[in-house]
């Protein structure tokens, strides 16, 4: 995990972060609040541990602010102070912290609530996952995919960058169903899935739009170098071979190509012209790409 510790005096960053590093963690070290709220949204962590006396910002006010941005606002936040009392426990966990512990740290307390706190974070991390994935294919699902499409967006924008779209459609899904049974049905799907990721780059997003319709979005790519990447892709589709139950099948797929207008900014204009180009290309045979007009 990538654990975030903010305090003032350099002796307990030194302590906490040899502690914290020692249990196999990575460390995010700030010196005072500001510089933790700053750190925290910068930088990707799990979990928190927060001084609360500290200049600039106290503990308590770090715990509001990541609670009230969506980018922290379920990380765990495990705030640290001298006073021995319950009111203060309160306090804490009334500001938004998860958990409470005692100075001077105590390191046998502080690796047991970094276990409740790993715990908690992996069960987010999986329930996160679950709700953005495509449990079959493992691509992102249409909601994920338009969430991350629009941040890509809005990113290109502010750097005049061109994005492109791709919808995809296998063609004739249906047959395959049809001759070689649903189970076969769901095998082309999952390699339609891993033939996009394998051709693909890391940055493109892939999204499954429906049954076996599924859109990507490239980032840096112009329309003038969109079709090639949608070419490519129709003969690696055309040519991988699939097998099912011992009997060897193959599919091809049909594309429309758009490009996102950046003026614009929203990814439906350019959706519905790559589903225009994507009906023209059903229409005029399959298994080909077509640029929108
Ligand atoms: P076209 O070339 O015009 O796209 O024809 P098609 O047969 O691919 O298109 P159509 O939309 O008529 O059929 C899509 C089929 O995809 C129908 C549906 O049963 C099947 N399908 C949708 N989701 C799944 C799935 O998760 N698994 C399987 N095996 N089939 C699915
Ligand atoms: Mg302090
Ligand atoms: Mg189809
Ligand atoms: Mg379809």
């Amino acid at each position: 995990m990538r654990v975030l510790i903010a305090d003032d005096t350099v002796l307990m960053r030194a302590m906490l972060s040899e502690q914290v590093a020692s249990y196999g963690h990575e460390v995010i070290l700030a010196k005072d609040g500001q510089e933790a709220l700053d750190r925290a949204r910068a930088e990707p962590f799990d979990i928190a541990i927060i001084d609360w006396e500290m200049p600039k910002l106290c503990g308590l006010e770090v715990c509001w602010h990541l609670r009230a941005d969506p980018r922290t606002a379920y990380k765990y936040l495990i705030l640290m102070t001298a006073h021995d009392d319950a009111f203060y426990e309160f306090k804490a966990l009334d500001a938004g912290a998860d958990d409470f512990i005692h100075k001077p740290v105590n390191a046998a307390h502080l690796k047991a609530r970094l276990k409740a706190g790993g715990r908690i974070t992996e069960m987010h991390r999986q329930l996160l996952e679950q709700a953005h994935t495509d449990p079959l294919t493992g691509a992102a699902n249409r909601r994920f995919f338009l969430e991350r499409a629009q941040e890509e967006i809005a990113r290109s924008r502010r750097y005049g960058h061109p994005l492109s779209v791709l919808m995809t459609d296998i063609d004739h899904f249906k047959r395959i169903n049809d001759t070689h049974g649903h189970a076969a049905g769901d095998e082309a799907l999952k390699r339609f899935a891993n033939l996009l990721r394998d051709d693909l780059r890391p940055s493109d997003l892939i999204g499954r739009y429906g049954g076996e319709e599924f859109v990507v979005l490239l980032p840096e790519t112009e329309l003038a170098d969109a079709p090639a990447v949608a070419e490519r892709l129709r003969a690696k589709v055309e040519g991988a071979e699939l097998v099912h139950d011992g009997i060897s099948f193959h599919m091809t797929v049909s594309i429309g190509v758009a490009a996102v207008d950046l003026r614009d900014g929203m990814i439906e204009a350019a959706l519905n012209e790559a589903d225009a180009a994507l009906y023209r290309a059903k229409e005029t045979g399959r298994n080909r790409v077509v640029i929108a007009e």
